[in-house]
Formats: C-alpha cells, structure tokens, sequence
C-alpha cells in the first residue's frame, strides 16, 4: 500500500490548500461521503455540438438544454485529435491528462481487436482522486470501465449492454458486485421496445412493422442504441437514491452512435441524394429526435437535484456529419460544447471557449480539490463573478503537484472475458464505422 500512503499526502496537501476540510483525509477508501462537501452533477452527451443543438433550440425543441443554458456560462469545448475515438477523449476528460500518460488510446488492440478493458487506465480519474479524499462517485456507461473497479461508490461499467443471452451476468459489470442484481435488471432488451415507443424516431403515422421489413439494419441499430441509453438511465433512477454522491457522472453514448448511423440522412438534401428517396425521408429526423429525447432526458436528470446544484454538461467533441478530408471520411468536430452552472459561475453567459483538458481541472475546482501541476489544462477562466475569478485564482495557485501516485493498481483480481460478447461489441462498433 505504498502507493495509497503516497496519495493520502498527496490528498492531504491539496484539501489543506484548497482550504476545504481541515486535511483530515479517510485512510479507508471505502469510507462514507464526507458531509457537507463541495457536490457536482456532470451530463455528459457524446458529440454534442452546437450546430445541431443551437437551431433545436431555437425552434424550442429542446426545452430543457436551452433553459439549462440560461443557468449556465456556456460555450465551445475544442477537442483534440484524433478526434474519432471518443474513449480517449473521455479518458483525457477523466483524468485531465494526456493520452501519452493515461494509456487510453483506442476501441481494440492487437490483430484480434480485443476490446480495451478497464485495465488501460495508467492515470487516477477524477472518481480516484475524491474516492482517496474520502468522496463518492456514481460513474456509469463510460468508455473503457470494463471490468468496473472499486472505486469509492459505484462504477456501473460499458459493457452492461451486451451479453444480454448469457445465463450468469460477466463478472465486473458494476462494482461494488452486491448492486449486480438490480443494475442487470436495469438493462433493456432492444427487441422489447415496442412500435409506439420507437415511432417518436420516425415520420408521423410511419409504418413501423413495414419499416422493419424494408430497414432492418437500420432499424435494429435504433432498437440497440437506446436500448443501451434506456438501460443506462434506468440505472441511474435507480442508483440517485442510493447514496448523496459526490460527484454524479451521468453519461449518455448514445448521440454519438445515432450520429454515426444516422447523420447522413440529416445531412442530405433530397437533391443530393443519390440513393432511395424514401429511405432518406424515413431516417432525417432520427438523428434531431435523439436529441429531443436527450432533452427530456437531460430535464429528468436535473430534476434529481436541487435547482442551483452545480452541473457541468458537456460533450468530447462535436458531429458535422460525413465530410471527406483526404484520408477518408470524417464525422467528428473539434468542436464539442461545455456549459457550467455554479456559483462561481455567471448565468447566461457566454464564453469563447475551452479546452478538453480544462474540463478535470473545472471539475476538480467545483469539488473544492485543486487540480495537479502536471494536468496541462485549466480551470475554465471565463463566465466567472468575481467571486468565482477570486476562487478560482486561489484554487490555481494552490495546485498540488501530481495525483499520478493515485493511479488505479494493474492487474489486480481475475478478469472474466467472453468471447461472444467480445464479438458483439466489435460488431457494433464495426457497423458504426468507430473500428475497420
Ligand atoms: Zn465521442
């Protein structure tokens, strides 16, 4: 435990600086929340830009997002490259480090593209450095948490979608493995979502049964994509009671995949469109009435807390559609969107922008933590009351120097694999065009 004994001075010095409890940090990783600590809800919507979301909003078909906007200093979030792979992005957005450092860095590796398992993690994530200050997280759905870790709370991992046929759940599909049950009840079968559920997709008084007959792929990759948003939020209504968690980490991958299955429909006049005029008819309206339903998904989430609860919503990068840019066809944006609520923070602002990396060290300042000297990004600048500038200055010059010491151990307990399910996950990223 040299390693532990490392962080918990780590942790000390940075809640002493940070002027946020006395340095009096829980040597027990395990330990109950500590009372009366800084909170923060993040929503994180895979892709979200502000292309797509500003003229919604215009039109008044995202209620919540836009009043959340009206709350919040918001702006553009830049991203960086490659831009493709949403799990390093999100990694880097985890642990405010570079790729080169936290080890995340693709879908699969090797020649038989076995998925990249929890075990790639080389730096703490944000869950890491509260759960050794004694504080909780619920992190669910997110890139690369496959097996879930013990972190202080509860880690419901990616891979809870698949397998679904399996007589015994995967080991690892959440931790701690006592919530296992009632997480895997959680899940959707994409079958069982019925024509009237999955109509809110489609044109008005579309037939849904025939859509089935002339579509299927796409049809089915509709069924498959919300029914994993649709587990992941029951999850999340079952979990919110369980604990006042510090951080709250609701994620939602969806958006990014409806994106990359049904973008091009969006994008296409009928004019340019070369292929089967109906089909186009059929699927323009997916991609806007994913967003709608994360809106309303959005709404209930907020709802869980009290209105002036500090939130972050933000996105990894931005979607544009399919666009030639010489080495193939590209998807992804730089340009991702970021919003934040507090009271650091300036209502209906909004600022030029920030970078992926100034999302930790934001995240961390919410949490009364400092962020490390070796996170390259910032706490975000602008937005801010003079309250806020003031904190955040201080928050700034008071970085400690490294949480690296808090990087998850390797190796640790026996990882069970399946290779079916393995398969399936490969499948559904091959037909998204996220892996060849
Ligand atoms: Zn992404």
């Amino acid at each position: 435990m040299k390693v532990a004994g490392r962080a918990i001075r780590v942790l000390a010095a940075a809640l002493v600086l940070a002027g946020c409890g006395g340095g009096d940090v829980p040597a027990d990783r395990a330990g109950a929340t500590k009372k009366g600590a800084a909170k923060l809800l993040v929503i994180g919507i895979d892709s979200a830009d502000w292309r797509l979301l500003d003229p919604l909003m215009a039109a008044g078909r995202l209620p919540h997002l836009k009043a959340f906007r009206a709350q919040a200093a918001s702006g553009r979030m830049e991203s960086f490259y490659p831009l493709e792979k949403s799990p390093l992005l999100w990694a880097s957005i985890c642990t405010g480090v570079e790729p080169a450092v936290h080890g995340v860095d693709s879908f699969v590796k090797g020649s038989d593209q076995k998925p990249v398992t929890g075990s790639a993690w080389h730096a703490p994530a944000i869950w890491d450095i509260l759960g050794a200050a004694g504080r909780s997280t619920l992190i669910s759905g997110m890139w690369t948490t496959f097996p879930a870790r013990a972190i202080n709370g509860v880690m419901v991992s990616d891979y809870l979608p698949y397998g679904r046929e399996r007589e015994r759940p995967l080991a690892g599909l959440v931790h701690p493995d006592s919530l296992s049950e009632a997480v895997v009840a959680c899940r959707v079968d994409p079958q069982t979502l019925s024509h009237d559920q999955l109509a809110r997709f489609l044109p008005a008084g579309a037939d849904l049964a025939a859509l089935e007959q002339t579509y299927p792929q796409q049809m089915q990759k509709l069924r498959d994509i919300w029914a994993a948003d649709l587990g992941y939020l029951n999850v999340a209504r079952r979990l919110k009671d369980q604990r006042d968690f510090d951080l709250f980490f609701f994620y939602l991958r969806g958006p990014d995949m409806i994106s990359h299955g049904f973008y091009h429909y969006l994008a296409f006049a009928p004019a340019d469109w070369h292929g089967d005029q109906a089909e186009l008819a059929t699927f323009k309206g997916v991609v806007e009435s994913y967003y709608e339903w994360a809106d309303e998904v959005t709404g209930e989430v907020l709802s869980w807390f009290p209105a002036d609860h500090p939130t972050i919503i933000a996105s990894d990068h931005g979607f544009y559609g399919p666009r030639d840019e010489g080495k193939g066809t590209v998807e992804h944006s730089e340009w991702g969107i970021f919003m934040v609520r507090s009271p650091l923070h300036l209502p209906g602002v909004t600022f030029g922008h920030l970078k992926l990396l100034d999302i930790c060290p934001t995240m961390l300042a919410l949490l009364d933590l400092p962020p490390a000297v070796d996170m390259p990004g910032a706490v975000l600048a602008e937005g801010l009351t003079a309250q806020g500038q003031d904190r955040v200055a201080h928050i700034e010059k008071n970085r400690v120097p490294s949480y690296l010491a808090l990087r998850p151990a390797v190796g640790s307990g026996v990882v069970e694999t399946d290779d079916k399910v393995e398969e399936e996950i490969r499948r559904q990223l091959r037909s998204l065009g996220y892996i060849k």
